[in-house]
């Protein structure tokens, strides 16, 4: 039994029990995310078990506008789960169970809180293949990957998480519950409405179970690193295995030569080839027929050598050997030596990322003459990651860096986020990569969803300016 004059902790206490709910004390032994080790914030955080508790603690913290953020594995890069002490956070920790498994039709029907690599795993034993994948696998949920459409190194092959999602429940603001438990791969009865929810990142209902599609085990896997001398050769090289290793191609990541050179710096990852190339490429390529993959896998390779497309080619021998490959390209400790450091996210055709780097990079070594800005990028997907170091310290430099990073973005028609969202950080340059209307009605959404603005209040898109971060 709640009443109005309770305190939040105390009603939801009350409606779901005192071990579900902690108190602010409790909630600040948590780290506020992956990214950021301050002490988290909030009224309470609430730990729902089932979709049914969860449509309770919404409905009662929307008869009274309290505003609620929603926590997945808060590997998220763009403070869209940060929270302060006026709001009550629901963690899905508790919601972490794989369902269903059907190898027929190859779908996995499972909780939002379940972590991506334990969804990787389990359906491995059954030889089935979930090929979402990225770096933070071990700590990010699906209902995480879901709420900001995540991408990763697959996506060239597989697509983002919204070509993987065939349906899914998610709880509304007042707490009715919409189940789009949909399996099937084709179904046109009307408006799809899990796109709503697929990468709104918790602004329009909170994302409870989810059923995914699956693939069948590839039963070959070819990896390789190359070392190349200009950005002409990443293209080409592109082209080239696309076009001979055909749909087989599932990685083609890009690390600028600074990069590998930071990360395989003396007391980081060992580089296994030499350091002063402009360019370095780890790309791998799936299939069925073992041997056949391997020889047209190695024939690409020994091909981009003799067009003198590539430099140098490593190909691992061993599984570890191909784990500490892509160890170099996913642990990047190394960048953090130097702090503070920013990191972008943005999307731009491919013909103009070199050019776009090479002006990044002057406008903040003009700004900032110790600046370093690092690259790594999905270029298939035409998506590339920047860690900015403005090398000086002091107030407002971030919002200087943003001004470097996604100014000349406007000319070339490129997005402020390709796959990490909007959250807080990106708020105020939403109208870079979307107009006026399109932002209208992203507001219209929201109010039509969450009348109220509980949730992941001024996230996205802020109702009203004063609900700006
Ligand atoms: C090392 C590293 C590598 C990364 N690489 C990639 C990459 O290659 N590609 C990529 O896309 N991202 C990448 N990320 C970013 C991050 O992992 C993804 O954004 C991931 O999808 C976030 O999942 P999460 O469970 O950690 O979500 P959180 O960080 O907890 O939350 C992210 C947002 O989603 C909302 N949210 C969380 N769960 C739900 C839910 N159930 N319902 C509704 N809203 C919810 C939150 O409120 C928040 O706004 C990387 C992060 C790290 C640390």
């Amino acid at each position: 039994m709640t009443t109005p004059h309770q305190s939040i902790f105390d009603a939801l206490s009350a409606a779901l029990g005192s071990d579900a709910v902690l108190d602010p004390g409790r909630v600040a032994d948590r780290a506020t995310s992956y990214w950021n080790p301050a002490p988290m914030q909030a009224a309470a955080l609430v730990r729902p078990r089932t979709t049914a508790e969860l449509s309770a603690v919404l409905k009662l913290c929307n008869e009274r506008g309290q505003s609620v953020v929603t926590h997945g594995g808060l590997t998220g890069c763009v403070e869209g789960a940060i929270s302060d002490s006026r709001d009550v956070i629901v963690s899905l920790e508790r919601m972490n169970a794989i369902e269903e498994i059907d190898s027929i039709g190859r779908t996995a029907t499972v909780q939002a809180g379940v972590a991506l690599q334990k969804l990787q795993e389990t359906v491995r034993e059954q030889g089935l293949y979930f090929p979402l994948d990225l770096g933070a696998r071990g700590s990010c949920t699906i209902g995480g990957n879901v709420a900001t459409n995540a991408g990763g190194i697959n996506v060239i092959r597989y697509g983002m998480m919204r070509q993987r999602v065939l349906g899914l429940e998610a709880v509304l603001a007042d707490g009715r519950i919409v189940s789009s438990m949909n399996r099937m791969l084709k179904n046109n009865a009307g408006y799809d409405l899990k796109h709503l929810f697929i990468g709104s990142e918790g602004t329009l209902g909170i994302v409870t179970r989810v059923i995914v599609q699956l693939e069948e085990a590839p039963s070959s896997r070819n990896s390789a690193m190359l070392a190349l001398d200009s950005f002409a050769q990443v293209t080409s090289l592109l082209r080239h295995v696309q076009k001979s290793l055909g749909g087989k191609l599932c990685a083609f990541e890009v690390m600028w030569g600074q990069y590998f050179h930071t990360v395989t710096a003396p007391g980081f990852h060992r580089a296994p080839m030499g350091r002063d190339h402009a360019f370095y490429v780890m790309l791998e390529a799936e299939g069925a027929q073992p041997e056949a993959d391997q020889e047209g896998f190695l024939a690409t390779m020994e091909q981009a050598l003799e067009q003198q497309i590539a430099a140098d080619v490593v190909i691992p021998g061993s599984e570890t050997e191909r784990r500490a490959l892509w160890e170099i390209r996913e642990n990047f400790q190394a960048l953090y030596e130097h702090k503070p450091i920013f990191l972008y996210d943005v999307s731009l055709p491919i013909r103009d990322m070199d050019a776009y780097i090479r002006e990044v990079q002057q406008r903040l070594k003009a700004r900032w003459p110790d600046s370093i800005c690092n690259v790594i990028g999905h270029i298939g997907d035409g998506n590339l990651h920047l860690f900015v170091h403005p090398g000086t310290e002091g107030e407002g430099l971030h919002k200087l860096a943003d001004d470097d990073v996604y100014l000349p973005l406007q000319a070339i028609g490129g997005s402020i986020s390709a796959e990490h969202g909007i959250g807080t950080e990106k708020c105020a340059r939403l109208p870079i990569s979307r107009s006026a209307i399109e932002i209208e009605l992203m507001r219209t959404l929201k109010r039509t969803l969450d009348p109220g603005g509980i949730l992941n209040r001024g996230k996205v898109v802020a109702l009203q300016a004063a609900d700006a971060a």
